[in-house]
């Protein structure tokens, strides 16, 4: 291993979920959206394909793989908000880029990393509804549980967290860093700076 792989790693504690268990989770997800979506639109899929968007930059690894565990009719953007920053605080959601294609009319499945408190969502949720969608799913690779305080319906959970633990990887960042990681973990109290 290179000197900068190693100093990657080292930084980690515990792994949650390995690139395998996500693989599996991910396309698992993917099929079930895909069947749900032809359930309800029927062969109105066609004319009006679902469009994913990715709340970035944490969603950017999950929507690549889930994007290509549906077999449907699909289009996809992304909007970018900031509520984190550096570091692990909570902090003010701002927009920073929306949607590229308009919402009117259209089924948006929303697709985020992790849902924590809600609020990224809970404001999400109300400025895509206030533009006219036609339909709004939410699914999130993970749903961390403890800290939460807006009620937010996700119809698709990778995996659920019980503890309030700050995970990383799979395009989840610590200060920018760590999103490569191709599995999620805990990181060393140590690699967290106070
Ligand atoms: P919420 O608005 O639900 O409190 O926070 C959602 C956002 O906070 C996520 O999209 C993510 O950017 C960030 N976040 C919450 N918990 C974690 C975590 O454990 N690790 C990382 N890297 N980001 C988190």
């Amino acid at each position: 291993m290179s000197a900068g792989a190693s100093a990657l790693e080292a930084a980690v504690e515990r792994v949650l979920w390995d690139e395998a268990a996500i693989r599996r989770r991910v396309r698992e997800l993917g099929a079930q959206i895909s069947r749900d979506y032809q359930d309800l639109l029927g062969d109105a899929l066609v004319e009006n394909p679902p469009l994913a968007v990715g709340i970035f930059r944490g969603a950017i690894v999950f929507l690549a793989d889930l994007m290509r565990a549906m077999p449907i009719p699909l289009e996809c953007d992304y909007v970018q908000l900031y509520s984190y920053g550096k570091g692990s605080e909570a902090g003010e959601i701002q927009l920073l880029r929306d949607l590229g294609t308009p919402a009117q009319g259209r089924h948006i499945l929303l697709v985020e990393d992790i849902v924590d408190t809600g609020q990224t969502l809970h404001f999400l949720c109300e400025h895509l509804e206030a533009r006219g969608a036609a339909s709004l799913k939410i699914c999130a690779l993970i749903d961390k549980k403890p800290r939460r305080r807006a009620k937010i319906p996700l119809d698709y959970v990778g995996f659920v967290l019980e503890e309030d633990a700050f995970v990383v990887g799979y395009g989840l960042d610590y200060a920018e860093r760590y999103r490569n990681l191709p599995y999620v973990a805990v990181l060393k109290p140590e690699a967290i700076a106070s």
